[in-house]
Parts: C-alpha cells; structure tokens; sequence
C-alpha cells in the first residue's frame, strides 16, 4: 500500500514538474535575455500563446485587431480550481455591481493589468511576459483567490513604430550617449496608434477601434483594480498612486484609501531595493478618458505607474544626474508594482468584493434624470456612445420635463415625446452617468492641465434638461426605416443638411460622380421648407449618369437620408433650380499638411475624420518636400496646429498667398493661425482688451511657491463657452444661433473687419469648467470660427480646433461645412 500511494505521488509530482517545466521563461523562448532587446509585437503575442497552451491556469485570447491588422490580446489566469469555472466567477462578480442574474457574490478579486498603452513607453510589455510566467509558476497561492487579466499590449501598432525604428537605428551595442540618434525618436514617434490617438485619452469617447474593441472585454469583467502602465522623462525615478488633486467627487474614500495602500506595498519592496519614486503629485484624477479615471468612475481603483524611460530611453541612456537607466531596470520596476498589486488584491480579495458593492449602491445624486432632444443624428451618435459603456437609455413620454437647462444655463423645461431620450441613474453605471452628464464638474482643484469640461449634451449639440427626479421612460418598440423609392418623373432630390450624417451623404454622391448642389438661402419646395446648406440633386445635372435615379435612391438608402422628390425645379418660395443661390458643390481636392512642424495629435484627429468620419479622400503632405508640391493640384489646403514660423520664413508663405489669391481655400486650426498674425492680406490679428505697457517692468512679488498656482490665471486648458454663430454663412450651415464652443486655450484673436466672424464671443459666457479670470477677460469681442477672403479664395480660421480627440461631434460639421460650402467658387466639371 505504501508504495502504491508512493507511485501515485511520484506520479502527481512528476506531473506537475512537466507542467513546470513545459513553460518556459520569457527569455527561453524568445532566445535572447528579457530587457536585452525589444520584442516585436508577434512575438509577444506568440509567448502568451505558449504559455496559454502549456497551462491549465491561463486563457489568451484576442479581443479585435487594429488598423494595421495586428491583433488585440489578452490572457486570463488564476488557480486551476478557477479557471474551470471563470463563467460563474464573472457572473457573481458582476452580479456585485448589480449587472446579471447571477445571485451568488463572488470572494474573487479581479486585477486587470494594461500595458503599453503608449506605444513608446515600451518597458513595460516585456515586463507583462515576466509578470505572467512568475504569477503561474511562483505565485499561485494568490492566484487561488485572485483573477488576474493582463493587456499586454494596448496599442501593437504605436509599439511597433516605436521598437521597429529602434531596432534600425541602435548602435551596436547601444549608446548610453543622451545624444545618440538611438534617443531621439522621429516625428510622429510611438506614442500614439495608427491614426495618432493617444489612446490614454480615448476611454470614455471610444473613438478608436483599440477602445471600442477593449470596453466590450472590459464591460465583461469591470475589475476591482485596473493598473495602466508608462514611462515618464528619463530622470523622474517612479511614479505609483496615490494620485494628486483635483478627485473627481464622485470618487469614494475607499477607493483614495486603497490607492495608497497599494502604494505602500510598492514602496515597500522599492525601499528594499533602494529605488527611488514619488507619489502624490502631477497625475490627478479628473478627466474620465484615462487608463486610470475611467475604470474608477467603473467602480475600480484606478492606478497609474510611470517608469523613468518612455521613447527616450531605448536599452540604456545615462540620465542627468549621471546613471544608466536600462531597459533591465526598468522591465524590473514595472514587474514588481505588477505582482505586488496582485498580492494586495489577494490579501484583500473580501474587502475590495464588498466595497466593490458599495460603490454600485449609491444613490445620491444631484441629478437623477436627463432628458435629450435634438435631430436623430445626433442623438443615434449619443446611442452608440452610451452602448459602448453598457449605459442604459429609455424614451420618454409626452409632458413637460423641467430642471436645469443645458442651453441657458437656469431653470428651464422642454416638452418631450416618444423620442426624447432619458438617461438616468437608476442603473449601474449612474457615478459614469454623472460624470459625462452633468452640465457643471466639481472641481476641489482648478491645477490640471487636462480639459476641466465634457459635458455630453454640449458635445453632441443636444437640447437637454437635467432633473433631480427619476424621469420614467419606456423601451422604444418601432423603428423607423428610411426607404426611399425612385421617381421616374423625378426632377431632382432635395435632402436636409444637420449633421455628419448628411455629409457622409454627400462625400458618398461626390464619390459616386454625382452632381449635387446647396442653396445658400432658405426655400420651400412641395409645401416643405428647407435650410440653407440642403442639398438639391437635379436630373439635369446629371444627364451623362447612367440610372440616375437608381443610383441615387441607393446611396440615400444606405445613409438613411430621407429625400424629398420634386417634380420641377420651380420653387415655391426662394430660388428655383436653376438660381445662382443653388451651387454646384465642386469635387474638391483637400492636402493635409504633416511632418516636424506640425502637431501629429491634430494631423491625426483631420486624418481621421477624413477617412474614418466622412469617408472622403486626402492627400497628407509632408512639409519637407512641400516648396516642390504642386499646388494647382488641390482645391484645399489644411494646416493643423503647429509650429510654421521658419516653414513659413522661405519661399512658403508666398507659395501659400499666391495659390489663395488664384483661388485655393486655406484651413488653419488652432495655434496654426498664430503663423499669420498681422501678416497682409491674412486680416488675423491677436485680441487684446487693453494696450499693456511692455516696456514697464513691474516688480514681480508672487512668491517662488506660488508660481505654478499664479500661472492658471492666464490658463483656459478645455473649457466650454457659448459662442453666436452667423448661420447664413456657409460655415454654419445646418447650425442654430448659439453654438458651445470647447475652447482649448486662452489663445484670442480680434473679431475680423475684413471677413466674415462665423462664430464669436461678444461677453464670454463660461458654462462649464474651469478658465482663469485673466484669460476669460481677453476673449471678449474674439473670433472662434470665421473666413477672409483673399484675391480669388479664402482663408479659414478655426480657433478651437472641431475635431478635437473626435469626440466633440457638434463641431463635425462645420469642418464639412469648410470643404464643401465655404467659398464655393467656380465649377471644376
Ligand atoms: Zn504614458
């Protein structure tokens, strides 16, 4: 008998030890030491592979792919005993957040562990292949009660970038010299994904495919800790939560408490190895779009850790206090704040299950309800967003809703219907309601370089009330189907213009070889009134396309454009068909100026929106070889924010002048107008309310600590402001009079006398967020969004960038606006 159970374990020793022993280290299967070279995506990817293949304690799976194709990951791992029954760990677990029908609580605690956000901050993926091999074979007692998710790459496509750059160039073996080439990325760099997102911006507007394809995983799981991983300069040691201020208020006492004890674990081990770091300061907790903020507002404790490194650094760099930072060290850092966030939530595993619970359960809420009308563009838009984060919606019955309203910032109603939208915070997600509703954030701290305001009824241009009652709605059972059917008889389409919607529309025709026009007044035809900015889509137009009306019902259809056909180009008031009021919308050929000069974030959010929102072709060009681009070729010439004043000192700023003088269209976004201040025949000048002295030189009392805090009185860094639009105007065509600016900087500009002042601020009027009293003093009487005609053409200023990180879709469309409306001359057919 004795050897019968010495065989059986013999038998179950050997067993394990083979399973030990099939998974291999990090650096085994690769061939080469960890930290010694950097890993290329696919061969991460294939190590979790091989470790999810040899163990019974991980599952790796992928979750999407990114525009470049590679895929999206991430693994699953806990105690044998777990993982055969993870289904049911998910379902008690998200029953404690009150989603599901599961009713048993779960004693699980659930780390999710996300790195690389950053394509260049690159340490830390190869720190995740550690992590994951030491979690199994060394560290399984926490595992038995802890799930542990690890991303080990949240953007491959800006890693990418970064490492296959860096392989090219690093010298052999790698120079520490701060000056080596090896440290100094080229524009865009690997921070950003494929469209140069930041993706550790994007959580909560979801805009980029990595986002959109992660928050379904993460929706499934909603962890009790998120960790996000970075690096920072290269002389900054570390960095682990506790965060700084300004807290977002809806953030609980347990979720500062347990921030700082987790960091007390971290310094623990940190002090013993003699490693520096710092806590506390520089990263707060406001903006909902981080790695950090956001999986908070979900109920987590949200944790950022900054390693010294990021594109700088490559294998080895001597800071400036005279060390070589490796990528062995700093692998070595990122994987132990890694485990010892695993061991805390182990140890805690029942506390963090309950105050996971509480966080759900309450109920106090300044506002219960809001209630959202506008066209249904718009509010679709509003729809896919709130399905993105599992917020739930109803629609509302007909009556009168009063609270606070959006548009007047006071006490105002609105008369709702079957299609007024109700989001409430009777659900779980009611403190992610809160924060990316309410008209107005808290802030105990205005020191953030962030935006301060996000407000959605403002972002997605949507009449709204906010009440403090619980609104009832219903599901809405009827959907609506846009079926446009030809008319043979047909004299021409008519379609609205009030949204992105309707310019993707028009992209498509464009695309399609099809003639459109836009009135540039108001008519009525058949009894039905129209904008300025509809589109009219004539026969006579269209004479040498093959079924016309075919083709044109199909492209309607497939937008869900309702067109109204006419049998004749009489109007019944306003121009008829054939009125110099009705242009033909030129096909235009738009260049995107890119390269060193230019901001990569804005360039990335214009070539974005060409090709991922209005599906419409663009020619990026890059400003080093822009003196020998032809620019007859385009009809559009956008520069992003940027740096231009030596791009322009050269033969540029002629080249530019003369091509809009002939009749080309300049754009220019954000700070890219500063280039051309003063400069003739540009009418741009900067907004002063009082001719300051210069010369005087006042002595400066403000003590050296408050330097910091003295500055934001000149700082508006996002906040939102109601502007007049000019809505005859082409720029704001499918506009009401009042537009809400998210205005991004305390840059001001005078209201043009030679042109044309779109959108203006006469008496600044801040609705939401934080602006420091000096800077709000200088926007009075400033320009927002207007043109200045120019010989033939015209120049476009657009102060506050539209397409900012995408997310501001009420400024969509004056960009459309922009290409196709604006200075409309001539036909190129
Ligand atoms: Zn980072």
């Amino acid at each position: 008998m004795k050897n019968y159970y010495l065989i059986i374990g013999l038998l179950f020793l050997s067993f394990h030890l083979v399973t030990a022993q099939k998974i291999k280290s990090p650096s085994e299967f690769l061939g080469y030491e960890l930290g010694s070279q950097f890993s290329r995506h696919a061969d991460v990817v294939n190590y979790f592979n091989h470790v999810a293949e040899n163990s019974p304690m991980a599952e790796y799976h992928t979750y999407g792919k990114t525009n470049e194709r590679r895929p999206l990951t991430y693994a699953v791992i806990s105690s044998k005993e777990n993982m055969a029954k993870l289904e049911n760990i998910r379902g008690s677990h998200l029953n404690n957040a009150g989603i599901g029908n599961n009713q048993s609580d779960s004693e699980i605690a659930i780390v999710w562990l996300s790195y690389n956000v950053h394509g260049n901050e690159a340490s830390s993926t190869e720190a995740s292949m550690k992590t994951i091999y030491k979690l199994i074979t060394e560290k399984q007692d926490w595992l038995k009660n802890t799930v542990v998710i690890i991303d080990p790459c949240v953007n491959p496509d800006g890693r990418d970038r970064y490492t296959n750059w860096y392989n090219q160039v690093k010298a052999e073996p790698y120079n520490i010299t701060q000056e080596a080439d090896e440290h100094h990325e080229p524009w865009p760099g690997g921070r950003p994904n494929h469209y140069l997102f930041d993706l550790n911006r994007d959580w909560a507007w979801a805009t980029q495919i990595e986002t959109q394809e992660r928050l379904k995983i993460y929706n499934q799981w909603l962890p009790h800790i998120h960790v996000d991983f970075h690096e920072q300069g290269i002389n900054d040691p570390y960095y682990f939560a506790p965060a700084a201020e300004p807290f977002h208020e809806v953030i609980t006492p347990f979720q500062r408490d347990f921030q700082t004890r987790i960091g007390k674990n971290h310094a623990k081990y940190f002090d013993e190895e003699g490693w520096l770091y710092f806590t506390g300061e520089r990263f707060d907790l406001l903006y909902p779009s981080y790695g950090d903020t956001y999986p908070t507002y979900m109920g987590a404790i949200g944790m950022t850790y900054e390693q010294a490194g990021h594109g700088r650094a490559g294998l080895g760099i001597k800071t400036d206090e005279g060390y070589v930072l490796t990528l062995k060290d700093r692998l070595e850092h990122h994987f132990t704040t890694g485990i010892s966030t695993v061991e805390v939530a182990s140890k805690n595993a029942s506390e963090l299950n309950n105050e996971f619970q509480n966080y759900f359960n309450s109920d106090d809420f300044e506002y219960a309800s809001y209630a959202l009308q506008g066209n249904s563009d718009k509010l679709n838009a509003l729809k896919t967003l709130l399905d993105r984060h599992e917020i739930k919606y109803s629609y509302a019955n007909s009556g009168k809703i009063s609270g606070y309203s959006f548009n007047s910032s006071s006490t105002g109603s609105l008369n709702s219907d079957e299609n007024t939208l109700i989001v409430s915070t009777n659900q779980p997600k009611a403190k992610m309601v809160k924060v990316l509703f309410e008209p107005k954030t808290k802030l105990a701290d205005s020191l953030t370089y962030d935006i301060t305001a996000w407000s959605l009824p403002y972002a997605y241009g949507l009449d709204a009330i906010a009440s403090n009652k619980i609104i009832p709605g219903s599901e809405k059972t009827s959907v609506n189907q846009i079926e446009n059917k030809a008319n043979p008889k047909a004299a021409g389409y008519i379609s609205k213009w009030n949204s992105l919607q309707d310019a993707q529309f028009l992209a498509d025709l464009i695309k399609s070889e099809v003639k459109v026009r836009f009135s540039e007044v108001p008519f009525e035809s058949n009894g039905e009134n129209y904008a300025p900015g509809s589109l009219i889509i004539t026969k006579s137009d269209n004479r040498k396309l093959e079924n016309f009306d075919s083709k044109v019902i199909e492209i309607a259809n497939k937008h869900e454009r309702l067109l109204l056909t006419t049998e004749t180009s009489f109007a019944g008031s306003g121009p008829d068909f054939g009125s110099s009021d009705i242009k033909i919308i030129n096909h235009q050929k738009v260049g995107l100026l890119k390269g060193d000069e230019v901001s990569s974030l804005n360039f990335g959010e214009i070539w974005y929106f060409f090709e991922q929102d209005l599906n419409y072709p663009v020619t990026p060009l890059n400003s080093a070889y822009f003196n020998r681009v032809n620019l007859n070729e385009f009809d559009i010439l956008i520069m992003p924010e940027g740096w231009y004043s030596e791009f322009l000192e050269d033969k540029n700023l002629e080249k530019i002048t003369s091509w809009v003088e002939s009749g080309g269209k300049l754009i220019a976004v954000g700070n890219a107008i500063s280039n051309f201040i003063d400069k003739e025949g540009f009418g741009i000048r900067e907004n002063k309310t009082e001719e300051k002295d210069t010369t005087a030189t006042e002595p400066n009392l403000i003590p050296y600590a408050k330097r910091e805090r003295e500055s934001i009185k000149n700082m508006i860094t996002g906040s939102i402001i109601e502007t007049r639009l000019d809505n005859t105007h082409p720029l704001a065509f499918g506009y009401e009079e009042n537009y809400f600016t998210l205005k991004l900087s305390s840059d001001s500009y005078s209201l043009l006398s030679n042109g044309y002042n779109v959108s203006y601020i006469k008496e600044p009027k801040i609705v939401s967020g934080f602006a420091g009293s000096e800077a709000v003093k200088n926007l009075k009487n400033s320009l927002i969004f207007g043109e200045v005609p120019m010989g033939e053409g015209s120049i476009v200023y657009m102060v506050d960038n539209p397409l900012f990180r995408a997310f501001w879709e009420n400024g969509k469309l004056f960009f459309a606006n922009a290409i196709f409306f604006t200075n409309n001359t001539g036909y190129d057919y």
